[in-house]
């Protein structure tokens, strides 16, 4: 027997959590599902200082344990589960760790998006078995505290993470393949006037490299001059970017190329009827916190003209 639901919320971010803040107040009984990292992307982020009403800024895991009482206190369900398969065919069919069917009227999904690695086999290796790759300054920092790290990208993440590390260990090489970065300007300017962040520009990465347990450096190529560096590193952090978390939707919902959710546009509606989108499961350009809030809402709010309308 499948478990009838009326607004079913797939995930747990600042999407998610703003949805069923709308759906509940609406009387529309939202279910929550937080997927594998309740709270969402936040959860790994330090001070989040740009969300309007925080002038003193917040820390992120804070701020998602602050929208998940909201939502509560409203009366959504939140449980903990995970959506491991989905048939669109007539219904609006889900299960939830392979056994828990649901049928539901409205579908809301804010599963938002995972980092991204090189592929490098030896980043694989070292990531799989803990022993100093991570893509998570916040998370992991600490074990490499007054050590040396390395940490590629160029955008505001990885800056926001280089200066996280700063703090932490004795020196930071930022590896960047470009001759510039792509972070705003202030963050830019944040690691370049860290004195124990060494930047690294036209620079790849070849090969993480240790003695099968432990990373002890990281061998790069000037994509320049051909140079090659092996730079000492107990850690090495990526802040590459990430992958939207849509697999899954694939064979029923309209996405673009890299996965991204294509929605009607003015709307959060996808091809579906019924499946609306929200957060950076769909957005590749804007991906804050806010524009997430802001799209959760815009969902419910489609979604709740769509139930009244059935
Ligand atoms: P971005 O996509 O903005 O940046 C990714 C970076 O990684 C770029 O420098 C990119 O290089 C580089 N890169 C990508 N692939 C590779 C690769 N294979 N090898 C080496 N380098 C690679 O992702 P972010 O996660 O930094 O940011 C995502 C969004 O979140 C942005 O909109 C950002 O502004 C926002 N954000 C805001 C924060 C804040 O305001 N506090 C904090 C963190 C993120 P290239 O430029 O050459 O493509």
């Amino acid at each position: 027997m499948s478990e009838k639901v009326n607004c079913l919320i797939i995930g747990s971010g600042p999407a998610g959590y703003t949805a069923a803040i709308y759906a509940a107040r609406a009387n529309m009984n939202p279910v929550l599902y937080q997927g594998i990292q309740p709270g969402g992307q936040l959860t790994t982020t330090t001070d989040v200082e740009n969300f309007p009403g925080y002038p003193d800024g917040v820390s992120g895991p804070e701020m998602m344990v602050e929208l998940q009482k909201q939502a509560e206190r409203f009366g959504t369900d939140i449980r903990n589960g995970w959506v491991t398969k989905v048939d669109f065919t007539e219904k609006l069919k889900l299960w939830i760790n392979d056994e828990h069917e649901l049928e539901c009227n409205s579908v809301i999904i804010s599963t938002g998006a995972s980092a991204k690695y090189l592929g490098l086999d030896s980043e694989k290796k070292y990531l799989e078995s803990g022993g100093g790759v991570s893509a998570c300054a916040v998370c992991d920092g600490f074990f490499y505290k007054n050590q040396e790290v390395v940490i590629v990208g160029g955008g505001d993440s990885a800056c926001e993470e280089a200066h996280y590390l700063s703090k932490l260990c004795s020196k930071v090489t930022m590896l960047v393949r470009r001759d510039e970065f792509r972070a705003s300007k202030i963050m830019q300017e944040r690691v370049m006037k860290t004195e124990n962040i060494e930047i690294l520009f036209n620079t790849s990465t070849l090969e993480v490299k240790g003695d099968g347990q432990l990373v002890s450096s990281i061998l790069t190529k000037n994509n320049i001059t051909g140079e090659i560096k092996d730079i000492p590193a107990a850690g090495f952090f990526v802040a590459i970017g990430h992958k939207p978390n849509t697999d899954i939707f694939k064979p029923y919902i309209d996405m673009d190329s890299t996965g991204y959710i294509i929605n009607k546009p003015g709307s959060t509606k996808t091809n579906i009827e019924g499946v609306f989108v929200s957060g950076d499961a769909a957005d590749h350009t804007y991906r804050q916190a806010i524009t997430a809030a802001g799209t959760g809402c815009m969902a419910a709010l489609d979604a709740e003209r769509y139930l009244a309308s059935k």
